[in-house]
């Protein structure tokens, strides 16, 4: 298969290894969002979050959770935003699951990330029965 991220799990694409254990590899974003962003990858194959197994989902949110502590006490960071990109709409570039784990500076020097989308009241009427017919 020709997978880059498993590529880098075997050891045959090169990375910078931050992390890793049975279920997870953890190594730097080679086009940070901001000083110290890193993914976090299961090293089963799985293609998004539709289709990685439970197990490892949540290997990848502990490791994930862990190098977000990293990023504060090491880094300084003011916060974390963790991120997922499932389907090409939603921004997916790289087809094997990742985490994206991205320290937050309250130094405008360090961050230049924006919120994508624009936070204003919606129809309740419209909200109510989304989220209605998403309990079914
Ligand atoms: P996404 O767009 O959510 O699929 O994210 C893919 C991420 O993988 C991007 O942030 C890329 O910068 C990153 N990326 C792609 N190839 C490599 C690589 N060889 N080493 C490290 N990061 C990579
Ligand atoms: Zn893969």
């Amino acid at each position: 298969m020709d997978c880059i991220f498993c590529g880098i799990v075997a050891g045959e694409v090169p990375s910078t290894r931050v992390y890793e254990d049975e279920k997870t590899y953890a190594f730097m974003d080679i086009a940070p969002a901001t000083e110290g962003h890193l993914l976090v990858v299961p090293k089963r194959h799985a293609k998004n979050l539709l289709e990685i197994p439970a197990d490892d989902l949540a290997a990848v949110v502990a490791t994930g959770r862990r190098l977000a502590q990293r990023q504060v006490d090491v880094l300084g960071a003011d916060g974390v935003n963790l991120m997922n990109s499932c389907g090409e709409q939603a921004w997916q570039t790289v087809f094997h699951f990742h985490l994206h784990v991205i320290p937050r500076y309250a130094d405008h020097a360090r961050d230049t990330m924006t919120l994508p989308w624009d936070p204003t009241p919606g129809d309740l009427e419209q909200i109510g029965a989304t989220g209605a017919r998403l309990a079914q």
